[in-house]
């Protein structure tokens, strides 16, 4: 296994919407590896969730384990959300891709999202809480969005003056 390097701001395939997964895709070995070395990658970060895109490969996919022993390492292919709750959930969110910058983010507390599993298998999830919260995140990804799209403009002003100070630091 090995790591991938993970796009950051302002990178423009970040913001590039993914195709779908094209069927049978899962049978290809390289495929396989490809979800493993991702694995790998957001564990190393440490991450709870990588979007295909943030490692610039431009197919509908993503990883999330929000445990802290590695315990549910979930690939969702294909991802789309069936439903949302009313109640919503504020989240103090940061990205791989916007490193060093963290800002509360409201999304649905709960929500059902429908995908394929690593192996291609269909399945349906109700997800609640963090992991809510994080496949929302990844599933932006997939269309090209960022968490701090969410903000308003100011705040989203603040939080790139600040990305890019941090940035010159060398960060
Ligand atoms: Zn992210």
């Amino acid at each position: 296994m090995s790591l991938i390097p993970i796009l950051e701001l302002p990178h423009p395939h970040l913001r590039m919407v993914a195709a779908d997964v094209a069927a049978g895709r899962a049978a290809d070995p390289a495929f396989q590896r490809l979800l493993d070395d991702m694995f790998e990658t957001m564990y190393a970060a440490p991450g709870i969730g990588l979007a295909s895109t943030q490692v610039d490969v431009q197919e509908r996919f993503m990883i999330v384990d929000v445990t802290d022993g590695h315990e549910q390492p979930l690939v969702f292919i294909n991802p789309v959300i069936r439903a949302r709750s009313v109640e919503l959930r504020v989240h103090q969110e940061g990205c791989l891709s916007i490193p060093g910058i963290f800002a509360d983010v409201t999304r649905a507390d709960g929500i059902e999202v429908e995908a394929l599993d690593r192996h291609g298998k269909p399945f349906v999830m109700a997800v609640d809480g963090l992991l809510a919260t994080c496949v929302q995140h990844e599933i932006d990804h997939l269309d090209g969005k960022l968490f701090i799209d969410h903000l308003s403009p100011l705040k989203r002003d603040r939080a790139l003056k600040k990305y890019d100070k941090l940035r010159r630091q060398g960060h």
